[in-house]
């Protein structure tokens, strides 16, 4: 889906609608706009079902302030104009109360962007708006002035949040990656202690590579194939909010010396067959741009001739393990156990590299006996023998983490015992 052709009714009714299905907004809550060039502001319209939305709603606020649609703008149309007039970069804004968020516009607390890299990047740091009447001047005054002193997402005290772009996607991103760093925040303090990523490391993840590029002579059977599952299951982890529409990198070998990798930086939720990026030798496929962490997956299928695929990821439960100084323990159910065996977390950093001297150490850390790994602050790195076998393990290890982390409202985990774990290794060739 390529937003640059696209009118302003068709974008916000896109992203409306993702909106309500990630469940970040209600049927009455929340709403949208785009400036247009001609400083026409297209917006949601005031109390219309947020999940039902067609371009047929959407209202468009022409600059001498005449309306043109079958419904009244937003009530909150007046912060909505405040912030575009705070700022000539902005160019679409997002409004909604997504329940995590909510969590800290009631406890007046504002989520930190620095427990994961991309986070702090994209979102910055958030700002905080005082409470001040819904739809009123003064809500676009206290919220206007936050945006003005550069803060891209601020959060509403006991309202909710407001994000902005220079469009409506990246708008949306950056909601998206604040309510996950909110999710994940509300989840890693009831298991342990949170640690944020500190500016040398925030640093040392911007990281960029470039390798040389070859010509491909013509795609196999054998590639498209996999193409082809590689785009179900990216889709597949899309829907389940294993990855969100900026992170998740899939990738599957297709050879010794070659395997199949996602694009950087291309909506996860859109991807198709021919955005992947073929590997050969250490080159990319010309004109096309493989994830930033090409090398990692590069080193761990050059020293593993059994792994077949990997997946890195930032699922919700996980993500909080990855935060904290709580350990992962595994032997919750046998599935668990048997499809994960042990998790590890390892320190952030590890996991960077651009090849040569610069090398990611977490290569040598994964294995057949060690086939999922947590890079503190970062991600999870699964392998398996095949596509779906690294997925099953992305899943498992999310529902694990889960379970472990909702049992704290009821209970503490008792584990499956050693002599038990004896007999499933025993039982099961592990
Ligand atoms: P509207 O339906 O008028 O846009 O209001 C929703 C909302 O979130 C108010 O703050
Ligand atoms: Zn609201």
């Amino acid at each position: 889906m390529n937003f640059k052709y696209m009118h302003p009714k068709d974008e916000i009714i896109e992203i409306i609608h993702r909106i309500y299905e990630n469940g970040m907004t209600t049927t009455s809550g929340g709403n949208l706009s785009i400036l247009d060039e001609d400083g026409s502001i297209w917006i949601t319209p005031k109390g219309v079902d947020k999940g039902a939305l067609t371009v047929e709603d959407i209202v468009c606020v022409l600059p001498d302030g005449r309306v043109n649609g079958i419904h009244e703008p937003s009530s909150e149309y007046p912060f909505h104009l405040a912030i575009y007039r705070s700022r000539n970069d902005i160019k679409a804004i997002v409004h909604a109360h997504p329940p995590a968020l909510v969590s800290f516009a009631i406890t007046r607390r504002i989520p930190d962007t620095r427990i994961i890299p991309k986070a702090r990047e994209l979102c910055g740091r958030v700002g905080y708006a005082n409470y001040a009447l819904p739809g009123s001047e003064k809500l676009g005054e206290v919220i206007a002035e936050k945006f003005s002193a550069g803060h891209d997402t601020v959060l509403l005290e006991n309202h909710g949040i407001v994000t902005v772009g220079a469009g409506l996607l990246q708008a949306f991103q950056r909601l998206e990656t604040l309510d996950l760093c909110a999710r994940v925040t509300l989840k890693a303090n009831s298991i342990g202690t949170v640690r944020v990523l500190s500016e040398d490391e925030l640093e040392l993840s911007r990281q960029t590579v470039t390798l040389d590029e070859f010509e491909p002579q013509g795609h196999s059977s054998k590639e498209n194939e996999i193409r082809k599952k590689m785009i179900t299951l990216v889709r597949r982890s899309y829907a389940q909010k294993l990855v969100t529409s900026m992170e998740g990198t899939f990738s599957a070998r297709i050879d010794a010396d070659c395997f199949l990798i996602t694009p950087i930086g291309m909506d996860r939720k859109y991807l198709t067959e021919e955005d992947l990026v073929v590997i050969k030798n250490g080159k990319q496929e010309a004109g096309k741009h493989p994830s930033s962490s090409v090398t990692l997956h590069k080193e761990i299928y050059a020293k593993n001739s059994a792994i077949n695929s990997i997946v890195i990821a930032q699922p919700p439960n996980i993500l909080a393990f990855g935060v904290c100084d709580a350990a992962f323990d595994t032997r919750t159910i046998p599935e668990s156990y048997l499809v994960l065996r042990e998790i590890q977390k390892f320190p952030f950093g590890m996991e960077f590299g651009k090849g040569g001297d610069d090398y990611p150490a977490i290569a040598d850390m994964v294995s057949d006996t060690m086939p999922v790994v947590i890079c503190r602050n970062n991600c999870i790195i699964v392998t398996g023998n095949s596509l779906l076998q690294s997925f099953d393990r992305l899943e498992v290890a999310e529902f694990t983490a889960r379970s472990i982390i909702d049992s704290k409202a009821i209970g503490s985990v008792v584990p499956i015992g050693a002599a038990e774990i004896d007999e499933l290794e025993k039982a099961f060739n592990l």
